[in-house]
């Protein structure tokens, strides 16, 4: 039978446990934050460093994991934040609509309007992407397409870099992917 200090024992130690946790997730994300030099702000979420839950919206049935939330000092505005490894002078227009589809997703987690999402790039450049009414209607016209052509079967492969299958998600059950050298 376990006696009263060694419950005691047992919390203190448990505690310790989930504060150090705390504190390690804290300057893991904060490392990666340095080293992709994203803004200053609350982080509210983060995929990097470890993983986090996926966002779901019900309103649209789309999910998926911005690399960052952060809250806006000077705002207080919800801020999606995407991380690419590659270099750009110019935002990739796929890239503006994976994070459109983050602040749709944001506003409804946390129930707030998004006024602008983070585009970081591996050069450290940074691209402030407005979430306007015209991205909202095309990333909504866009999930309406690819559902159709998952409906419709017209789903093909847009690319012939086997790289890009070889670092792929969906690798395992695509049946277009290409094989690596
Ligand atoms: S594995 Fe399939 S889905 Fe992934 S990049 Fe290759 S073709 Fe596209």
């Amino acid at each position: 039978m376990i006696g009263y200090l060694d419950a005691v024992l047992l919390l203190l130690v448990m505690a310790t446990v989930v504060f150090v946790a705390a504190i390690w997730r804290h300057y893991s994300a904060r490392g990666v934050r340095e080293q992709y030099g994203i803004p200053e702000g609350e982080l509210l979420y983060s995929d990097l460093g470890e993983p986090g839950e996926a966002l779901f919206s019900e309103k649209y049935r789309i999910s998926g994991k911005p690399d960052y939330v952060l809250r806006d000092e000077m705002t207080g505005a919800y801020i999606p934040v995407e991380v690419k490894s590659g270099r750009a002078k110019k935002p990739y227009w796929n890239h503006i609509l994976q994070l459109g589809a983050y602040c749709l997703l944001v506003e409804e987690r946390y129930g707030t309007s998004v006024p602008y999402g983070i585009l970081v790039y591996g050069d450290g450049r940074q691209h402030r992407i407005d979430f306007t009414d015209t991205i909202r209607s095309q990333v909504l016209s866009t999930v309406e397409e690819m559902r159709r052509c998952i409906k419709d079967g017209t789903v093909r492969r847009n690319h012939t870099a086997p790289v890009r299958c070889v670092n792929c998600a969906y690798l395992a059950e695509c049946i277009y992917a290409l094989e690596g050298d």
